[in-house]
């Protein structure tokens, strides 16, 4: 236990189960001495609370991004129990099964692009602009994203075009609220074994290549993933806006993987 975040309030959302990275971000805040309001997906409530409480928290919303009069509650409920908040983690995304598969270009729908990236990349957006009123002495921003924003990757498709939309709204949001002493940065993760992941067709394959090429030779863990928000949140993370930060084990940064040079 620490007290990097002592006397800091604020929000998380994408809280599914214990596997979430929303949830290793929270109960890692929680020990640092965060108080913590938990946004969760309507429907998700029986499993989000136990969580929730066993850090302490009594502010637990419903709150889906794609519902404005959800969004206005939820905030509003976080205002009245906290006046102020300091930082807020956006960890969710979604995307419709038929396009996280096979052809992007055969597959990619107009409503399906529409839906990723209104639930993935746009309510970053609505979420910043939103804390940041709540956030008169400044604070900080997190969001979780993935590599298939940078590289093709296999089946990642439509959502690698939501987390390139969201990265770049990452750079807008710490340009507009930088002023107000208001950092935003990503957090690009590895794969990692969640709810999201089995989602996605290939994914156990995403996890297996990604240790087996990594420059650790091991998996992302929640840990690291944790730890890098709780850097990024706290105040050890004062100077740092508009980034990208990778927490994958030294994925994203390989060259040719290590057997090319035979023969
Ligand atoms: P998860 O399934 O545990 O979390 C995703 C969350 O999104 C869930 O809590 C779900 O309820 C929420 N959500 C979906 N639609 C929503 C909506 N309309 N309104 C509100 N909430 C909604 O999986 P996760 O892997 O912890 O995902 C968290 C974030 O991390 C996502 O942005 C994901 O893309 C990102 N990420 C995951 C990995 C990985 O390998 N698991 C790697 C890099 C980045």
């Amino acid at each position: 236990r620490g007290e990097l975040m002592k006397g800091k309030r604020g929000i998380i959302t994408g809280v599914a189960n214990h596997q979430s990275i929303a949830w290793g971000i929270a109960s890692q805040l929680a020990a640092q001495g965060a108080d913590l309001a938990f946004f969760h997906l309507p429907g998700m409530e029986r499993r989000v609370r136990p969580l929730a409480e066993s850090v302490g928290s009594t502010v637990i919303e419903p709150v889906d991004v794609t519902d404005d009069a959800s969004m206005d509650a939820g905030f509003a409920a976080v205002e009245k129990a906290f006046g102020k908040i300091d930082f807020f983690v956006h960890a969710l995304a979604f995307a419709p099964r038929d396009q996280i598969k096979g052809s992007f270009v055969e597959n990619a729908t107009r409503e399906g692009f529409r839906t990723a990236m209104d639930i993935s990349a746009y309510s970053f957006v609505d979420c910043a602009r939103r804390a940041s009123r709540m956030m008169p002495d400044g604070g900080s921003l997190v969001t979780l994203t993935y590599l298939g924003s940078e590289r093709a990757i296999p089946n990642y498709n439509t959502m690698g075009v939501a987390k390139a939309a969201l990265e770049a709204a990452t750079r807008y949001i710490a340009r507009d609220l930088g002023p107000q002493g208001i950092r935003a940065n990503a957090i690009s993760a590895g794969a990692m074994r969640t709810l999201s992941l089995a989602g996605i067709s290939g994914g156990r394959s995403m996890l297996a290549q990604g240790r087996a090429l990594s420059a650790l030779k091991e998996d992302t863990t929640m840990e690291g993933v944790a730890g890098a928000a709780l850097w990024l949140l706290s105040d050890l993370g004062r100077s740092t806006t508009g980034e990208v930060v990778h927490v994958d084990a030294g994925f994203h940064m390989m060259g040719l993987p290590d057997d090319s040079d035979e023969g």
